[in-house]
């Protein structure tokens, strides 16, 4: 419970850290005021004098009301001006807290990073040219593609036609009972672990450590500096409890368990199941289509079919023009050294043919 000295400023002439204790400046020699505030400053003096410190622990010095000025709290009259203590009013005794230790320093925030520069919307001059050239070759282009009039005149035939097959295999495969798929032919049976359950047997007894905490006194703590009001302070403490951790050892009853298998029959079969078989594939070069033969036998099935022809042309220019009709009397329609008008783009692309616009692929 130490006592030290606080300080005080004059409001009058900023005189700074005038002794606490003292009731006048002793810069201007104006008393000190009630509206005067005092601290104690880091390296305040700790009072040890006995007669000090009585004095301190006397009470708060009193304030005027007539000239204002402080005298100590047994003077009957002000020091001053001498009037009597009568309206004077006690300086207030508070406990300031003490200061939470000050917060890290605050990091300066990075900066922030400097602003990416917009991308320009307009064209430069590269691009400018680019454009034009892109413009160029879709005007070159599009001559290319303009169809003109031609007369075909028919030269060839080629066609393809493809049969996709299925095959019936026997394929093996293992499962649990029930779960073999439908038409499975059941080859052998066995009993295998399916999975374990877990079954409890008993009890146990074991030790447990768990950790806890208990009180173990106190500590004073420094909290704080009472403003005694007549320019001392006076530490101010706080008890806290105090704990310490300690380990118990407990005793308790747990289950006990084994794990027990299940047995479940497995069963290894065969099935028949259809699988992608050889592809069946016929062509030629004339008018003669026909579908490939399907191998024989019960274990094979078709599972699709295509086909695709083909009409080559001659043009007026003496050119080959081929044509892929949808089907097959499209095909046949344009039998050797018929003779059509048609559009034909420099491409050697057919648009149009005897007349009717033809579908592209
Ligand atoms: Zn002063
Ligand atoms: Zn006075």
């Amino acid at each position: 419970m130490s006592i030290r000295e606080g300080a005080w400023d004059c409001p009058a002439c900023g005189r700074r850290r005038t002794r606490g204790p003292l009731a006048n400046c002793p810069g201007c020699g104006r008393p000190r005021g009630p509206e005067v505030r005092f601290y104690l400053p880091d390296d305040a003096r700790e009072v040890t004098d006995q007669a000090e410190i009585e004095r301190a622990r006397r009470g708060p010095d009193w304030s005027c009301a007539y000239c204002s000025g402080d005298s100590p709290a047994d003077a009957p009259f002000c020091g001053h001006c001498g009037a009597a203590r009568g309206d004077g009013t006690a300086r207030t005794v508070q406990v300031l807290p003490d200061q939470p230790p000050a917060p890290a320093p605050v990091m300066p925030a990075p900066a922030a990073p400097a602003p990416r520069p917009k991308l320009t919307r307009g064209c430069t001059l590269s691009c400018l040219g680019l454009t034009g050239a892109v413009a160029v070759l879709a005007v070159i282009g599009w001559f290319a593609s303009r169809p003109k009039p031609t007369t075909l005149v028919v030269t060839g035939h080629t066609w393809e036609r493809r049969i996709t097959t299925e095959v019936l295999e026997t394929r093996l495969g293992e499962a649990w009972e029930g779960e073999a798929p439908v038409g499975a032919r059941v080859l052998t049976t066995r009993q295998e672990v399916h999975h374990h359950d877990r079954e409890q047997v008993g009890w146990e007894w074991t030790e447990r450590t768990e950790t806890r905490r208990v009180p173990s006194g106190s500590e004073r703590v420094k909290t704080g500096v009472r403003d005694l009001g007549n320019g001392y302070f006076e530490d101010v403490y706080e008890d806290r409890p105090v704990y310490r951790t300690e380990e118990v050892t407990r005793r308790v009853r747990e289950p006990v368990h084994r794990q027990v298998p299940v047995l479940k029959t497995r069963v290894s079969y065969e099935v028949e199941s259809w699988e992608k078989g050889p592809e069946q594939r016929a062509s030629g070069n004339s008018l003669d289509a026909r579908w490939p033969d399907l191998p024989a036998g019960p274990g094979v099935r078709e599972a699709g079919r295509t086909e695709r022809y083909t009409v080559r042309f001659r043009d007026s220019a003496g050119r080959d023009v081929l044509w892929h009709p949808p089907d097959e009397s499209r095909w046949r329609a344009h039998p050797p050294g018929r003779s059509v008008p048609a559009m034909v783009t420099s491409l050697g692309e057919i648009t149009q043919l005897d007349g009717v616009e033809v579908e592209r692929p």
